[in-house]
């Protein structure tokens, strides 16, 4: 058989088959929940990108800063290999913690992300004679010691980081790919949340004319008219209740 008459033929079917297709208010409600839900999609995703956030801790560096013989100030990790000489006698200037982060916005995918978020807090034991250019370089020098042995951070990245870390957080910029790929998850999910209102408020529309119905059937039964309950039974000619006009039939 001929592949393409074929063809023709289904199509013939589908569109002979959908002319017939009954529109109903709630289908077409179903039709514009589809369209909505693209539409929605879009605040939807700004929405996650601004309230979801995801913050993956990448490394935590604790360590001790002291002042050395020649009166440098230097530091070392407290969880890492070298530890440097002498620094038991040297004086001690504070403690320190750097907590390197993944902060990731949005939902599903990251919309914004910032794969080295920095934060650097610094505990002096003697707040008098402070130096915090000299103490971010020694502490830059022990981030770098210590990721020189984690082949599973990128060293350069969170140096970069460290150097442009200023105390207050900024957000990165909007990855435009991302939200628009979140905007479309959003859309067969809005259209799920639409479908799901829309089959209950049909159960509770049919489950209410059902009711009703019946409360008609019951009262005609009785001889009675279902809207002005005007006995009926006599009336042997008209569709009509003769007193409020109510269809009988
Ligand atoms: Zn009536």
């Amino acid at each position: 058989m001929n592949p393409i008459r074929a063809l023709l033929r289904s199509k013939r079917a589908i569109e002979y088959h959908s002319a017939r297709t009954t529109h109903t208010p709630w289908t077409r409600a179903m039709g514009w929940t589809f369209l909505l839900a693209l539409v929605a999609g879009l605040p939807c995703a700004l929405l996650a990108d601004s309230f979801i956030h995801r913050a993956t801790t990448v490394v935590v560096i604790d360590g001790r800063l002291f002042v050395n013989d020649r009166g440098q100030l230097d530091g070392f990790a407290l969880h890492g290999a070298g530890t440097p000489e002498g620094w038991e006698q040297a004086r001690p200037y504070g403690e320190f913690a750097v907590t390197v982060t993944n902060d990731a916005w949005g939902w599903p995918s990251a919309s914004r992300e910032d794969p080295a978020a920095t934060q650097l807090s610094v505990k002096r034991f003697d707040a008098l004679g402070a130096n915090v250019g000299r103490e971010r370089e020694a502490i830059r020098r022990v981030v770098d010691r210590a990721l020189m042995l984690r082949v599973d951070i990128d060293r350069r990245l969170v140096l970069a980081s460290f150097d442009a870390a200023t105390g207050t957080r900024k957000q990165p910029p909007l990855e435009l790919i991302h939200l628009a790929f979140n905007t479309l998850i959003a859309w067969p999910i809005l259209y799920a949340i639409g479908s799901v209102v829309i089959f209950m408020a049909w159960v509770a529309h049919g489950l209410r004319a059902h009711a009703q119905t019946t409360h008609r059937r019951s009262l005609r039964a009785r001889g009675l008219c279902p809207a002005c309950r005007h006995r009926v039974d006599g009336n042997l000619w008209s569709a009509k209740c003769p007193e409020c006009g109510e269809p009988l039939y």
